[in-house]
């Protein structure tokens, strides 16, 4: 079976795009006809156009799209997202207050009258509304746990509201855009909408195509621990699915005639030797979950994949494998280890595996054969191991991470972690200090909103702030040009 590798751009391209993206309308102003204002509207102009490209790159930054989040992975996807959504604000919030103009601090209140006066002028009523949703969108991601809200909900709201900040940005901009009466920077702003939004629905029209194309169907569904299911879909057109050991797909499965809406996204726990049979291991955890178990057999559901690059496709260069998973995070795992037993792999092979108890263990009828292919070593643990003397006391430490090693030149071992948030972290940290390169530690994390706060994050965020720096330098020179 051939590997499914669409084109997709590294980090360091996506950077530089994004990059020209916020700087190509700044250029556009900064050489068009249009006199330049005084210094309070040049600022409120540079950081109003840096700000809009922001948000308006923020809809194709959202995890749907494999030209972004095969090559850096849905982790770095969303983290990029959340990250930039509120310096996108901050920077819409100033060019609004540029607008008002200098604070008059002999009379506070009268420049709070005219900026309340601009608020409310009928012809920036778009700008205001687009503004008033953004930061209302903000609140509302970071808070909606707290939130009486399905995520289901939340998702729908918050896709409409993106659609909402991005039309009235637009028409704020083509109406009211001092610059933006000049047909380059016109175009540029239409092109720009159009390039976000048109994805957007290509990703649902993409849904329907591949709810024919491939036509997926219920074909087993067994528990495989306490609360963890084992879900078997088969193509029903016959057609495979291309992918890699590793990856996800978002799957729809609750309603019967309309099965493409209110995704959710599960890793393939098999190997992508017949893709027209997938196996999914899906725990239960909430509305969605926690209904897995009732699928009727034969019910046509949509799949829409792959996604994601937390595959051993990173760790070609090195010489020895160390897999950690926690909980459900067994998923991946088990594709990535079936691929490896099928393809022969040579290279030493060790697992650690956590789970809450004896009983949330996935089923060793599926986990053994690929280990026992590999000669794998299995550290297998449980936090409440209660009398089972195959079983070790968890959470993941130091101890485990070292006998994982042990025998193998951690400098040349490569690390693959997915599981809860804090594993995740000290697995990532541990196994590093340990003498694991940075380079060749690959995670995933099935929730969003987990602290991301390995070292390897951390490396991340620092690339994410010199775009945001790039960004700001932008808007400035723009000002000061
Ligand atoms: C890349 C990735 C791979 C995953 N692989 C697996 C897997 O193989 N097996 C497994 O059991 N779980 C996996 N998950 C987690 C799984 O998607 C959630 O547990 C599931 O969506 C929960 O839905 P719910 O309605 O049952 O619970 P809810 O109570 O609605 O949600 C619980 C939490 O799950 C997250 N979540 C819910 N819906 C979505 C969504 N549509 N998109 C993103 N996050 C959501 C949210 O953080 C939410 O707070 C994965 C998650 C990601 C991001």
């Amino acid at each position: 079976m051939s590997t499914n590798r669409p084109f997709a751009l590294p980090g360091w391209a996506l950077a530089l795009f994004y990059g020209a993206l916020v700087a190509l309308p700044l250029v556009l102003a900064a050489i068009s006809d249009v006199p330049p204002g005084n210094a309070w509207q040049e600022a409120a102009a540079g950081a109003g156009i840096a700000g809009a490209v922001m948000m308006l790159l923020q809809l194709v930054s959202s995890g749907r799209f494999r030209i972004l989040s095969e090559r850096i992975g849905i982790d770095t996807t969303m983290g990029f997202h959340r990250w930039a959504a509120p310096l996108a604000l901050a920077l819409a919030a100033l060019h609004v207050l540029a607008l008002a103009g200098p604070i008059d601090l002999s009379d506070p209140m009268r420049s709070l009258t005219r900026l309340w006066r601009m608020l409310n002028a009928p012809g920036l009523r778009d700008g205001v509304i687009a503004l008033g949703l953004a930061l209302a969108m903000v609140p509302l991601a970071i808070w909606r746990e707290r939130l009486p809200l399905p995520y289901e909900a939340f998702r729908a709201l918050h896709a409409a509201m993106a659609l909402g900040v991005v039309g009235f940005t637009l028409k704020h901009i083509l109406e009211r855009g001092s610059y933006a009466f000049e047909t380059p920077s016109r175009v540029f702003w239409i092109a720009l909408g159009a390039g976000v939004v048109l994805p957007m629905l290509a990703v649902y029209l993409r849904h329907l195509v591949d709810l024919y194309r491939y036509g997926w169907r219920v074909a087993e569904l067994r528990p495989r621990a306490t609360r963890l299911w084992e879900l078997v879909l088969e193509s029903g057109s016959g057609q495979a699915l291309r992918f890699r050991a590793g990856q996800f797909g978002w799957l729809a499965a609750v309603q019967k005639r309309w099965p493409i809406w209110f995704d959710h996204p599960f890793s393939i726990a098999s190997s992508p030797r017949d893709g027209r049979r997938l196996r999914l291991l899906i725990a239960e955890a909430g509305d969605f979950t926690g209904k897995i178990g009732t699928l009727p057999i034969g019910r046509r559901v949509g799949f829409d994949g792959p996604h994601g690059n937390f595959t051993a496709d990173h760790l070609q260069g090195a010489e020895a494998l160390v897999m950690v998973a926690g909980g459900v995070g067994i998923a991946p795992m088990l594709g990535i280890l079936e691929d490896l037993a099928e393809r022969g792999e040579k290279r030493p092979v060790r697992l650690i595996y956590a789970a809450r108890n004896a009983e949330a263990l996935l089923d060793p009828a599926l986990l053994d054969p690929p280990l026992k292919a590999l000669g794998a070593r299995a550290i297998m643990l449980a936090d409440n191991p209660a009398g089972r003397e195959d079983l070790r006391h968890g959470p993941v430490s130091e101890a485990h991470l070292s006998e994982a090693l042990e025998g193998l030149d951690p400098a040349r071992c490569g690390a693959l972690i997915c599981g809860p948030g804090g594993m995740t972290t000290a697995a990532a940290d541990g196994l590093h200090a340990l003498g694991v390169p940075l380079d060749l530690i690959h995670y995933e994390r099935f929730d969003y909103d987990e602290k991301a706060g390995a070292q390897k994050d951390r490396q991340i965020l620092r690339r994410f702030r010199l775009i945001g720096a790039a960004v700001l330098v932008l808007a400035v020179v723009f000002t000061l040009r």
